[in-house]
């Protein structure tokens, strides 16, 4: 197993760009006002992610945000990859988690989303340089197992980040010990809109209360100017499109064509309902499968975030808040539930004419994994990178869509597959999942792949299949929900196959998560980040 196989293909590239010193490229000059529309958690990093390489360089950046359009005020967790955000903007742990409520997250457990005896629940880690020791046991086992061995390979026995999440210990190794874990977090999304939004202000981004009307287009269709019902006409040089789902820019304006991914992503609804935390501080979201869609459980200092997402080709949205109250033992509460509809796909374009689409405007995949963000993050920083370059051409637009486009493809892909390999029949919702063939080619080819039994480590890693996710995602996945030969099928391991003793997985874990403590202990007093430079090497 390589080191690479930790990383996701997808990051590792905005992890790279995030380290480059740029302070010798030129700037286009065609590029001197950059204006952003929409002061949502999309607005406000672009706005970080700009400033950061272009505000020293004379390009004014601003933010205009409508004073009666609110943010989704949706959106708590994150993938690991938000560190790299933070990291590269020289904003510590200690300074934004607390103003944010924010805990740490060491993956998602799925619970009841597989109806195979020992597989009824699963935890899909972040990865850690410690994974590196249990890897090749890991693959090894599930290879066997899927070729009818009788061997462990259920993937929260062989991963620190299910053990810490299991003992509700924080990410955070101690001082003597030199093994980083990557971790994700939770937070809550007005917050810290509200702590990007100030940052942002203090690094020269200046902002406008105004609600766009309309924008105006020159000859050629590009954006000239936006106009505002405060009677104001902005230009910029760009325009980036962070207006959310209304898609001001992208689409009311230019019309780029959006791709539904419905026809095999059918959830388009979510409902919200906050409840007290409790003592302990989990560091895990929760995903639990429900009748029509899954419910969120997302852990922050001063309360849990949940929600069902549940497409509603399936159930009403009152049948639904109904079943979220009764999973949450809140039925008689009279706690306000919020109901919003997601419209789940991609633009065609995300960087068409002279407008850049980032956050909700450029598409959503739902949010089973949590990866909206770390779009915004690489949309963002890809285009930075095309803007030191000097590259405004057709041809790095058309580069840049590309690239953007296989990200979402890739992570589409990856969530179809909670849904086409649930084993679930109590409702239509998940028969008809199970029995989707609008697969994408590459998602086909990977679980034929994996059903013949000859391995898809090889072709992930490639990226020939299952693209934008790493080789130990795909086998957690995959393993986690138990597609393997039925229990009464399997026969003993023979040869090599039984060569891991699961004893001594257990005892490296067990002494290595003796190096963490209590998540809401360390919670209390972040420690500064380590400069970790080198131990992030190993991933990347
Ligand atoms: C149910 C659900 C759960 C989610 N969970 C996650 C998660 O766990 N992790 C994750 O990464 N993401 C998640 N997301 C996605 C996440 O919420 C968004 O990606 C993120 O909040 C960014 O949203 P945004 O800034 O693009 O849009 P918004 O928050 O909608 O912001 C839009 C902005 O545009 C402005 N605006 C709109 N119209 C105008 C106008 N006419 N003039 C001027 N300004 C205007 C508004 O004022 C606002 O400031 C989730 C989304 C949903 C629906």
């Amino acid at each position: 197993m390589r080191d690479e196989d930790t990383a996701t293909l997808f990051n590792r590239s905005a992890a790279e760009s995030s380290r480059k010193t740029v302070a010798d490229r030129a700037l286009p000059a065609s590029v001197r006002r950059i204006v952003i529309v929409g002061g949502g958690t999309a607005g406000w990093m672009t706005a970080l992610t700009f400033a950061r390489s272009l505000a020293d360089r004379g390009t004014e950046i601003t933010v205009v945000e409508s004073p009666s359009v609110g943010i989704i005020g949706v959106g708590e967790g994150s993938t690991p990859w938000l560190r790299g955000f933070f990291d590269s903007l020289d904003i510590e742990e200690a300074e934004w988690m607390p103003a944010c409520h924010a805990t740490y997250k060491c993956g998602i457990t799925f619970d009841r989303w597989s109806t195979k005896p020992g597989f009824e629940r699963y935890f899909h880690p972040f990865a850690s340089m410690l994974d590196n020791l249990t890897m090749t046991q890991f693959v090894h086992n599930v290879d066997a197992r899927v070729n009818g061995a009788d061997v462990p390979a259920h993937p929260d026995r062989f991963f620190i980040a299910a053990r810490l999440a299991r003992g509700n210990l924080a990410p955070k190794p101690a001082e003597h010990f030199p093994f980083d874990i990557w971790h994700g977090y939770h937070f809550d999304s007005v917050l810290l809109g509200q702590f990007l939004h100030g940052k942002a202000l203090q690094r020269g981004v200046r902002y406008k209360t105004a609600h766009v009307t309309h924008a105006n287009l020159d000859e050629r269709g590009a954006i000239a100017s936006v106009s505002t019902r405060e009677g104001e006409v902005v230009e910029a040089d760009i325009f980036v499109d962070c207006s959310g789902f209304a898609g001001l820019l992208i689409d009311q304006a230019l019309h780029t064509p959006f791709i539904s991914f419905r026809d095999n992503l059918f959830n388009d609804a979510a409902i919200a309902i906050p409840t007290p935390c409790g003592a302990t501080v989990p560091a895990e979201t929760v995903a639990t499968a429900m009748r029509h869609g899954w419910a969120w459980k997302i852990p922050l200092t001063h309360r849990n975030g949940n929600g069902y997402v549940f497409s509603t080709q399936f159930c009403s949205p009152d049948e639904a808040e109904r079943e979220l109250r009764e999973h949450l033992g809140l039925l008689d509460s009279d706690t306000p539930a919020r109901h919003l509809k997601m419209k789940v796909g991609r633009v065609t374009r995300h960087w068409n004419q002279n407008c850049l689409a980032v956050g909700l405007s450029q598409g959503f995949i739902e949010p089973l994994e949590a990866t909206a963000l770390l779009f915004v993050q690489q949309t963002a920083a890809t285009f930075v990178e095309y803007l030191e370059r000097g590259d405004l051409s057709e041809t790095a637009h058309e580069q840049f869509n590309a690239r953007i486009n296989a990200h979402f493809e890739g992570t589409r892909d990856y969530i179809v597959t909670h849904y086409k390999t649930n084993s679930r029949t109590d409702t239509e919702y998940w028969r008809t999942n199970a029995a989707n063939k609008q697969l994408s080619d590459p998602l086909k080819q990977l679980l034929s792949l994996w059903m013949s039994g000859k391995g898809i480590a090889g072709a992930v890693r490639q990226q020939v299949l299952g693209r934008g996710y790493p080789v130990f995602s795909w086998y957690s996945i995959m393993a986690g929900m138990g597609i393997f030969p039925d229990r009464d099928a399997l026969r003993p391991p023979q040869g090599k196959e039984g060569r891991y003793r699961l004893a001594e997985i257990d005892d490296l874990l067990h002494r290595s998560a003796g190096n963490y403590r209590d998540h809401g202990e360390v919670l209390k007093n972040i420690p500064p980040r380590r400069k970790a430079e080198s131990l992030q090497a190993y991933f990347w």
